[in-house]
């Protein structure tokens, strides 16, 4: 000791630096992690309680009021030329404190008729979707990116779109949905601003507005290539696992 002392005197060596007692170290670790087990507790107990909040009836009441608001203030829609043909305008259906919302393009012909979001044959195939996703129609909430039904089923055109939209980012800002499954390239378009193909687009997890929205295949595109289920079967079970976490 005393030689290796001398060795770095000879080097020019003025302190050594002293190693704490390994003891010491280790109650200092213990007090960190403590420290950050409670931050952690802090924060799942802050998120339990938002969750709580979110499900509490006074919110679900307090949501449903304020759609029922919206509603009133689209009244009988004029804004677009899309008014002239519908029999009704489909505001959206569903839970006001969804987890869990799918946006379609816009009514078709039974939609038209009965005043509701995916009610036709490709609305019982959605039917189905959510109930293997494990849920109830009645627990998740269905809306369209235009609320009145395109002359013949055609695409809405960007300026309808336009018009409407800003109702479902409304619909949205009330719900608070933890996910967005977007069904069909108008949706997936019109909400992502982007012209890619739903092709492309499929499966990959995109961001909207901080809720994570997963965009997927049309149900009708299902029904007329049923063997794109197996894809959306594989997108739908990514947004499973957010909505139950
Ligand atoms: S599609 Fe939307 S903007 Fe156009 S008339 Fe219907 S509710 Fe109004």
């Amino acid at each position: 000791m005393r030689n290796l002392l001398e060795y770095h005197q000879l080097m020019g060596v003025k302190e050594i630096p002293v190693r704490r007692k390994p003891e010491a170290r280790s109650k200092k670790q213990e007090t960190r992690s403590q420290k950050t087990e409670v931050r952690r507790q802090k924060s799942e107990n802050r998120s339990q309680k938002q969750e709580a909040r979110s499900q509490n009836p006074k919110t679900q009441d307090a949501k449903d009021k304020q759609l029922r608001t919206l509603l009133e203030e689209i009244g009988d829609c004029t804004r677009c030329r899309l008014c002239k043909g519908r029999t009704h305008l489909v505001f959206g259906v569903g839970n006001p404190n969804a987890k869990l919302m799918f946006v379609g393009e816009g009514p078709g012909r039974d939609e038209d008729i009965q005043g509701e979001p995916f009610v036709g044959r490709a609305g019982q195939l959605l039917t189905k979707i959510i109930n293997a996703m494990g849920h109830k129609r009645s627990e998740v909430y269905i809306a369209n990116i235009v609320k009145c039904r395109p002359p013949e089923n055609r695409n809405p055109e960007p300026d309808e779109i336009a018009e409407c939209l800003p109702f479902l980012l409304h619909q949205i800002d009330i719900i608070k949905p933890k996910a967005i499954i977007c069904l069909g390239k108008v949706a997936s378009s019109a909400l992502m601003k982007t012209e890619e193909p739903i092709s492309r687009l499929r499966g990959k997890m995109q961001d909207f507005q901080g809720i994570p929205l997963m965009p997927t295949y049309h149900p009708a595109y299902l029904l007329r290539n049923p063997d794109a289920k197996k894809q959306v079967w594989e997108d739908v079970k990514k947004v499973m696992k957010l909505v139950r976490s």
